[in-house]
């Protein structure tokens, strides 16, 4: 029979009448035929009275006693829950982590799963049971209790989904679902019918509150169908599956950073190992780096930018100085009062102009772009804080998100229409798969490594810095039907600025011409490009949390005495351009330093 996995958040199991609603729900899946596995949280805010009560004792509890306290808040939903069902008419057993066997690591708060075994589980269900487990919780070899870190039952209910092959996972929320930004900042912002794990993941800033990224990860290597919904009604929520629906939208959301500060280190040596001194030291110092940029170097010495959370500034600036000193830069200079705003789509991997609408509807405003980032599915700016909700609201109109079918006004649109919408059914072999790596797939941050050596930059230099000029460039390639891949655009110097980008060899001298009549207005600017690139790509979670995938990125290169030229980063990924002769050695290089094995 097929499995169903329904997750109830805290907030709706959080009294007897919840309770009994959630209860319902299994119940009727139940009804309709499907094998049930229900996963509870804690009820309401019983984890964060937990932990203030051991505050309240103790400055500094141990992991392991928080983690056997913690875990009673799910085994008291669990079994509040399972009451629930049998008054309802159906058989019902609660399990806690440990009679699950749900087997993690021994890093208790934040412990990772070893491995699950179904045997119980399978049993329970055949003879008629809905299963009711306790999420966030396992034990480690030695039958201590562990959590898997705040918000982990969303973990435990994609791995749960994922060893029992589930047909879908059900997260029960208290929200409508994801939404194409913060409707309290856009009233008119409208809920995602679908949406794809990237996006999800890219839209971290927004999809946080819903989902504990971690459990997307899970869920997009091991297919799991998520549906995000609400516990309070019975609207369908949103689907987060392998593909978005971008027959109906180019772009799917828009996600912003209030409270970003800028570090440029200005004048850096152009040679391997700076970049690896730096992120060294800012990952030894554990302060998480966000946008990162670097633009190619002029008369020997390149700038590099990176954004910070305003209240890591002070800590990155200590760092940032001794750096500087260490390797002879002239200067480092800070900017506060910055926010970061990012429109996130499947849509622009195969349409054109989606960067050149996203710069006109901020210049439209009024409002300068200082950085800019990119991935495959994401552009991101960095602006001024004041102009944060302007630019929210610009993008979201712009990209007209407020309907469900956009029509983008495109210029040279093309869709090669791949579309795939079914989610494999997993075989036998990937479920003992599956069980299998569940260790490895929990305490991965980098999921994969890619060398792309078909594409060009192209460098434009000396720049006015002002309103309006990426859009113009922009505008004017899109014309031209040309794709553009990575954008990126680092802090004005003497109020000049410098944006390079990527585009496919073959595009390259189309790319020129397109350019030329507008560079002719910008007295004193340059076009320079570099026909062959290689560009690396580093993907995977959690790259801005774990401070140290940066640095140990840039050590290996510089072990290899290869030089970045270009640096990019986006939540799921950090790109690097390098001369295309050392593409394959950075590859295998990288591969290695990250543990991932040449056919993964
Ligand atoms: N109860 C835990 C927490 O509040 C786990 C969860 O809700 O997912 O973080
Ligand atoms: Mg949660």
């Amino acid at each position: 029979m097929a499995v169903i996995v329904q997750k109830f958040g805290g907030t709706s199991v959080a009294n007897a009448e919840k309770i009994r609603g959630a209860a319902s729900r299994a119940v009727a899946a139940k009804r309709r035929g499907y094998d049930v596995v229900v996963v509870v949280s804690a009820r309401g805010h019983k984890t964060d009275d937990l932990v203030e009560l051991a505050h309240e004792i103790t400055k500094h509890p141990r992991p392991r006693e928080m983690d056997m306290l913690l875990s009673t808040g799910e085994q008291e939903s669990v079994a509040l829950m399972a009451m629930a069902v049998h008054e309802l008419g159906e058989e019902a057993i609660s399990l806690t982590g440990a009679q699950i066997g749900v087997l993690t690591d021994t890093t208790h708060t934040k412990a990772r799963i070893v491995s699950i075994s179904t045997k119980r589980m399978q049993e329970l269900l055949k003879a008629g049971n809905i299963v009711i487990a306790a999420g966030f919780q396992g034990v480690d070899a030695e039958m201590n209790i562990t959590t898997l870190g705040r918000g982990g039952s969303d973990t435990t209910a994609t791995a749960l989904a994922a060893v029992l092959n589930a047909e879908l996972c059900e997260i029960y929320t208290d929200v409508e679902g994801v939404f194409t930004t913060d409707p309290r900042l856009v009233p008119e912002a409208r809920k995602v019918e679908r949406i794809s794990y990237d996006e999800m993941l890219e839209l971290a800033s927004l999809g946080a509150g819903v989902m504990h990224s971690r459990s997307i990860e899970f869920a997009k290597k091991y297919r799991v169908q998520l549906r995000v919904r609400p516990a309070y009604s019975d609207g369908p929520g949103t689907l987060i599956a392998p593909e978005s629906d971008n027959a109906t939208s180019v772009v799917t959301g828009v996600a912003f950073v209030r409270n970003e500060a800028l570090i440029t280190l200005v004048g850096l040596p152009n040679q391997p190992g700076v970049m690896s001194t730096l992120f060294s030291s800012l990952s030894a110092a554990k302060i998480p780096v966000d946008m990162v940029v670097q633009n190619v170097a002029r008369e020997g010495t390149a700038n590099v930018s990176f954004t910070v959370a305003e209240d890591e500034l002070k800590a990155a600036l200590v760092v940032a100085k001794a750096t500087a000193a260490s390797l002879q830069a002239e200067d480092v200079v800070a900017t506060t009062g910055l926010s970061k705003v990012s429109v996130v789509g499947h849509g622009m991997q195969t349409h054109t102009g989606v960067a050149a609408r996203m710069f006109q509807v901020v210049a439209a405003r009024g409002i300068n772009i200082r950085v800019v980032t990119t991935s495959e599915i994401k552009i991101s700016v960095l602006i001024d804080r004041s102009r944060c909700n302007d630019a929210v609201q610009a993008a979201h109109s712009g990209f007209q998100l407020e309907k469900a079918t956009s029509s983008l006004p495109q210029v040279g649109c093309v869709s090669n229409g791949h579309r795939n919408g079914a989610i494999d059914a997993a075989s036998p072999e990937l479920t003992a798969d599956i069980v299998a790596r569940l260790d490895s797939m929990e305490s991965i941050v980098v999921s994969d490594i890619t060398a792309d050596t078909n594409q060009s930059r192209v460098t434009l230099s000396n720049l006015p810095d002002d309103p309006g000029i990426a859009e113009t460039v922009f505008t004017a390639i899109a014309a031209g039907g040309v794709l553009v891949d990575m954008i990126v655009q680092n802090a004005a110097r003497d109020g000049k600025a410098t944006i390079s980008f990527t585009v496919l060899r073959s595009d390259l001298d189309c790319a020129i011409l397109l350019l030329r009549e507008v560079m002719e207005t910008y007295v004193g600017s340059i076009v320079t490009s570099d026909r062959r690139i290689g560009k690396i790509a580093v993907s995977g979670i959690g790259l801005r949390s774990h401070t140290d995938v940066g640095a140990r990125l840039f050590r290996c290169l510089a072990a290899n005495s290869i030089n970045v030229e270009m640096i990019n980063t986006s939540e799921l990924k950090l790109c690097v351009v390098i001369s295309a002769d050392q593409a394959d050695l950075a590859m295998t290089q990288l591969r290695t330093e990250f543990g991932l094995h040449a056919n993964v």
